[in-house]
C-alpha cells in the first residue's frame, strides 16, 4: 500500500484489514495496535484471534467462513479485548473485490466500535425489572391499575414496592410495612403453610400459588390467593418476586356456605330430626356471620304462640323466658314478625322503645340488637320466626341479609317437610290399613276356618260333657277331662281372635324389639288355611342366630304377608307343577337381616320390574296394587329395601332386608340377640280341601 494511502486507512476511525480469499488476515491498520497492543506481524494470519473474547471467537470465525464462502458482503459482531484488557463489541464488516472474471481476489474489512449502542440496545431491550431506575414507574403503572394488591419482594422475603391497593388494604406506608414480620399481617393459623411454600418456591425457583387471610386495617382477616412469579435477571438468577394477592374472601365464604347448605339440604332428606336441622342452619349462618347468635321459633298449633325450634349458642334461661310468649306486636321481635309476617329489625336495643317487658331481659342476657324474619310457607303460612342477635347495636349489612334470605328458605323446607312428613305417614297409614283390610277379606275362609276348629271343638267337647255328667253313674273324670279341652279350645279361639285385631287394627307405628321368626311364624298359622285352599304347600328355613330387629311388628308382619299371599295369587293358575313356598330367613352382612318369599308361580315381566312396587300397579284382575307400595314404604321406614327377582327356575323371589337395630333411632344399641332353635325347617304339605 502506497503511504498517502496507508496515512488515509490509519485516518480512518475504526479498524482496517484485508485478507486474501483464503481469509487469513494480511493487513491491519495502525489503530489495530493501538486498540490491541498488538503488533502487526502477531496479528497477521490467525494472531488476531487472540484478542477476540473466547465466547464469541468460534460463531466469529463461522460467520467469516460463511461470508468467504458466499463471495458476498457480510456483516459480523464479536468483542475484542482493548489494550487495557477490556472487551467492547466491535460490528466486522467484509466486502470482497473481484477481478475482472469475477472471482474474489480480495476481502476488505473494517471493525467499529459498537459499545455503546450495544449498552443502550441492551437497556432498551433489557426486562424492566433490570433497570431499577424504570423498575417503580414500571410496576406502578400496572400494578396501580389492577384489581389486586401487588408487591414485589426481593428472595429474603423483604418487601421492595407494593401497589396502591396494598397500602390502603394494610392501612400503613411503605416504610411501615417493610417493617412488619409477616405474622403481622397474615392470619397466624396460615404462616406456617405460607412460609412453607414461600421457601419451596424460591429453592426451587418456580411460580406458587398459597391461600392466607391478610389482616385488613381495621383488624379483619380476609382470605386471598396469591400468586408468585420470580423475575430473573440476564443471568437466569432470580433478583426479584412479583407477588399478585387477588382477594378471593366472598368466594370463599359463597364456598363454604355453598358446602353448609349442601350438607343442610342432605339432612333434609335424609332422616335427620327437624331440630336437628334447624341447629345446623343456626351453627352454620353463626360461623359464617361472626359475633351473631342465631335462633328458630316455631309457631304452635293454634298459632297463638312460639315454640322452641333451635338456638344452640343464645342463653337457655334468655330462651326459655321467650317459648311460650304470645304471637302478637308487644311479645317482642319474633313474635312480632310472625305476627306481621314482616321482618322487624331492631338494630339498638338500648334506645328502642318497643316491648317494654321483652327489651330488659334481652339486654339482661347481653343482646343488643335482634333482627328477626317470618319463616313462611309456600303457601303463605308463617311458621316461625328466624332471628339474628349480636351482643353490639348494629343494623344488617349485605352479606346479614343474604344470609337471612337464604337460611330461612332452608328453614322453611326443614319445617314444611316435618308437616308435608306427618300428612304423608297418616296417608301411608290409611293405605296401610286399606291394604290390610283386603288382606283380611282374602283371608277370611282362612280365619274362618281357624276359628271354626276350636268352635267346634268346644261344642263337641260341651255336648261329651253334657253326656258324661248325665250318665249313670255319672262320669266325673271324663267329664273334667271334657271340660279341660272345652277350655283349652276357647283359649285357642280367642288367641286366634287377639293376633287377627292386632294384626288388623288401625293403630300408630310403634319401634319395639321384634323376633322376626316369631312374626313370621305367626303369619303363616294365620294364612294357612287359606293357603290350603289354594293348594300351595309352605317350607320354612328359620335362621337360627337371627338377631331381633327394631320395629313395629304389625307392619312387618303386614308385609310377610302381602308376600305370602302375592306368592299363593301368582301360582293360582300353575296347574303342571307344584306349588310351592319356601320362606326364608337368615343374617344379610352384620348389621341387616333378610326375609324372601320363594314361588313356583308365573313369575313377572322384566321390563315391569321397576314398577311392581309402584302404587297402583296391578296384573290382578280385582287387584288394587297397593300391597307392594304399602310394603315398600314401610321397609324404607324401618332403614330397610325391599326387592323382587326371577327366580332361575319359575316363579319369583320377594324380599326384604333391613337393619337389626333401627338406623335412625337412639339409644337401642343394645338389644339381645333372641335364641331360637337350630334352623328351623317347616314343612306344611297341604292337601287339597
Ligand atoms: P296386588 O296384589 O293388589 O296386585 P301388589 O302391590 O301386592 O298389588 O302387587 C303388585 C303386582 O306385583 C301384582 O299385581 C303382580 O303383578 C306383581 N307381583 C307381586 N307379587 C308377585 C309374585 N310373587 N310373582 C309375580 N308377580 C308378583
Amino acid at each position: 500500500m502506497d503511504s498517502e494511502l496507508s496515512r488515509v486507512v490509519d485516518a480512518i476511525p475504526g479498524l482496517v484489514w484485508t485478507a486474501p480469499p483464503d481469509g487469513h488476515i494480511d493487513f491491519l491498520n495502525h489503530r489495530w495496535c493501538e486498540y490491541t497492543n498488538l503488533g502487526l506481524g502477531e496479528s497477521y494470519g490467525r494472531g488476531w484471534q487472540r484478542v477476540v473474547h473466547p465466547e464469541d471467537l468460534s460463531g466469529l470465525l463461522e460467520r467469516w467462513r460463511s461470508i468467504l464462502a458466499s463471495g458476498r458482503a457480510g456483516e459480523m459482531e464479536a468483542r475484542l479485548r482493548r489494550f487495557d484488557g477490556e472487551y467492547r463489541w466491535f460490528l466486522f464488516r467484509a466486502s470482497p473485490m473481484a477481478d475482472a472474471s469475477g472471482h474474489v481476489v480480495k476481502w476488505c474489512g473494517t471493525s467499529t466500535d459498537i459499545e455503546d449502542r450495544k449498552r443502550v440496545e441492551e437497556a432498551l431491550s433489557a426486562p424492566w425489572w433490570l433497570q431499577p431506575s424504570a423498575r417503580e414507574q414500571h410496576f406502578r403503572s400496572v400494578a396501580d391499575n389492577i384489581e389486586a394488591l401487588g408487591a414485589l419482594v426481593t428472595p429474603a422475603g423483604q418487601v421492595e414496592l407494593v401497589n396502591r391497593q396494598a397500602l390502603e388494604y394494610f392501612g400503613v406506608t411503605l416504610e411501615e410495612l417493610r417493617g412488619r414480620a409477616i405474622a403481622d399481617i397474615v392470619h397466624p393459623d396460615d404462616v406456617p403453610p405460607v412460609r412453607a411454600a414461600w421457601r419451596q418456591a424460591v429453592e426451587a425457583g418456580r411460580p406458587y400459588d398459597v391461600e392466607e387471610r391478610l389482616r385488613r386495617a381495621d383488624g379483619v382477616y380476609r382470605w386471598f390467593h396469591t400468586h408468585g412469579f420470580p423475575l430473573r435477571d440476564t443471568q437466569g438468577h432470580i433478583l426479584l418476586w412479583y407477588l399478585i394477592k387477588r382477594d378471593v374472601d366472598d368466594l370463599k365464604r359463597g364456598e363454604t356456605l355453598l358446602a353448609g347448605e349442601k350438607r343442610l339440604l342432605e339432612m333434609v332428606a335424609g332422616c335427620h330430626s327437624m331440630s336437628e336441622i334447624l341447629e345446623a342452619i343456626c351453627r352454620l349462618v353463626e360461623s359464617t356471620a361472626s359475633g351473631c347468635y342465631c335462633s328458630v321459633v316455631l309457631i304452635d298449633p293454634s298459632g297463638m304462640r312460639v315454640e322452641h325450634g333451635a338456638a344452640p349458642s343464645l342463653p337457655a334461661s334468655y330462651m326459655s323466658a321467650c317459648i311460650g310468649r304470645p304471637v302478637n306486636i308487644d311479645a317482642g321481635p319474633c313474635g312480632m314478625a310472625a305476627y306481621l309476617n314482616e321482618q322487624v329489625i331492631a338494630a339498638d336495643l338500648t334506645t328502642d322503645i318497643r316491648w317494654a317487658e321483652w327489651r330488659p331481659m334481652a339486654l339482661a342476657h347481653g343482646l343488643q340488637s335482634c333482627w328477626s324474619t317470618p319463616i313462611t310457607s309456600a303457601a303463605g303460612k308463617v311458621l316461625g320466626s328466624f332471628a339474628l342477635y349480636s351482643n353490639q347495636p348494629r343494623a344488617p349489612t349485605a352479606l346479614h341479609k343474604s344470609l337471612i334470605e337464604q337460611f330461612t328458605h332452608i328453614a322453611r323446607i326443614a319445617i314444611e317437610r316435618r308437616l308435608s312428613e306427618e300428612t304423608l305417614s297418616k296417608v301411608r297409614s290409611e293405605l296401610a290399613h286399606v291394604a290390610r283390610v283386603q288382606s283380611l277379606g282374602v283371608l277370611t275362609a282362612s280365619i274362618a276356618h281357624e276359628v271354626n276348629q276350636p268352635l267346634a271343638g268346644i261344642i263337641t267337647n260341651a255336648s261329651t260333657c253334657l253326656r258324661m255328667l248325665a250318665a249313670d253313674p255319672p262320669n266325673i273324670d271324663g267329664a273334667r277331662e271334657t271340660a279341660r279341652r272345652t277350655i283349652r279350645d276357647g283359649n285357642r279361639a280367642s288367641e286366634v281372635i287377639a293376633r287377627l285385631r292386632a294384626l288388623f287394627s288401625k293403630k300408630d307405628a310403634t319401634a319395639e324389639s321384634v323376633n322376626l321368626n316369631g312374626a313370621t311364624q305367626e303369619v303363616i298359622a294365620l294364612s294357612l288355611s287359606e293357603l290350603q285352599r289354594a293348594r300351595v304347600s309352605v317350607r320354612t328355613q328359620l335362621a337360627d342366630d337371627l338377631p331381633p330387629v327394631k320395629g313395629d311388628r304389625v307392619q312387618l308382619q303386614q308385609v310377610i304377608l302381602n308376600l305370602i299371599l302375592n306368592g299363593s295369587d301368582a301360582m293360582r293358575r300353575v296347574n303342571d307343577r307344584s306349588r310351592k313356598l319356601l320362606i326364608r330367613t337368615e343374617r344379610d352382612g352384620r348389621d341387616h337381616v333378610r326375609l324372601t318369599v320363594q314361588d313356583t308361580g308365573i313369575g313377572f315381566d322384566l321390563q315391569k320390574q321397576d314398577k311392581l312396587f309402584e302404587p297402583f300397579f296391578s296384573t290382578k284382575s280385582g287387584g288394587m296394587g297397593i300391597g307392594l307400595s304399602v310394603s315398600r314404604s314401610i321397609i324404607a321406614s324401618h332403614g330397610g329395601r325391599i326387592w323382587a327377582t326371577q327366580n332361575d327356575g319359575p316363579g319369583a323371589t320377594f324380599g326384604f332386608s333391613i337393619p337389626c337395630r333401627w338406623e335412625c333411632s337412639r339409644g337401642s344399641d343394645a338389644l339381645e340377640p333372641i335364641q331360637t332353635p337350630a334352623v328351623t325347617i317347616g314343612m306344611h304339605v297341604m292337601t287339597s280341601v
